[in-house]
């Protein structure tokens, strides 16, 4: 099954993610993910990766895409995959589609979560994220067991670079601007679904299992 997560940032895209790859066994693609190991790293991806990712800006398409086609073409997405925040524009989807036809693809499920504004400024400036395993926290809505201690790994938890109010508003109007225009693009393909993504997260993940399951 070849699945998208849409949403604002803090919509709660990733931490759906960690939970339905689980259940579904195909792998988690991030580009954000991605993107954060190659700037770790100090790669030539990450150094210019890191100049648009630090101002909350999207990163050019071209670089984005050259990615996620490489990724696709791994062996372990024939059974499936998991595209979480991406596409985020137009040229992005286009391309994806593309990529999937030449590798005999097709996405069967786009899932929207939507978040109002001034609740995904709450998440994303209380959102931790274990160093180790990536897993996400929220100081007030998703606390681990112990303060800044990882409860899968015992890893430290660290808050991203992004995670400010002041880059997270620009991300958010990167998001208006960019990215919702793509919501329209797949509900003319008729494969884009709607989850209310305020609810408890063990509501939301029940109901994206059931849209994919194909019982609701
Ligand atoms: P995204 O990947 O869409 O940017 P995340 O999954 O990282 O979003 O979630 C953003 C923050 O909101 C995290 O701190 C996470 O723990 C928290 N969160 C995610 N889903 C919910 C939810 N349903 N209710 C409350 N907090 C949530
Ligand atoms: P995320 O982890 O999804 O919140 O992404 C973090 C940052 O990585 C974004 O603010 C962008 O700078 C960059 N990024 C992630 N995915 C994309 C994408 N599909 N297109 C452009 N930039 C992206």
């Amino acid at each position: 099954m070849n699945i998208i997560f849409m949403g604002p940032p803090g919509a709660g895209k990733g931490t759906q993610a960690e939970r339905i790859v689980d259940e579904f066994k195909v792998p988690h693609i991030s580009t954000g993910d991605a993107f954060r190991l190659a700037m770790k790293q100090g790669t030539p991806l990450g150094v210019e990766a890191k100049k648009y990712v630090d101002q909350g800006l999207l990163v050019p398409d071209e670089i984005t895409i050259g990615i996620v086609r490489e990724r696709l073409s791994q062996p372990d997405c024939d059974t499936g995959f998991l595209l979480d925040g991406f596409p985020r524009t137009i040229s992005q989807a286009e391309a994806l589609d593309q990529i999937a036809s030449e590798l005999n693809k097709k996405i069967d499920h786009v899932i929207n979560l939507s978040v109002d504004r001034n609740l995904l400024l709450a998440r994303l400036t209380g959102r931790r994220i274990c160093k180790s395993c990536g897993a996400t926290y929220h100081i007030l809505f998703n606390p681990p067991a112990q303060e800044l201690v990882c409860d899968k790994c015992s890893g430290e938890l660290y808050q991203r670079s992004d995670d400010t109010e002041e880059k997270v508003g620009t991300r958010l109007d990167e998001y208006i601007n960019k990215t919702a225009p793509l919501l329209e693009y797949y509900r003319n393909q008729g494969i884009l679904r709607e989850v209310n993504g305020e609810q408890e997260i063990n509501t939301v993940t029940a109901q994206i299992s059931s849209l994919l399951r194909g019982l609701a």
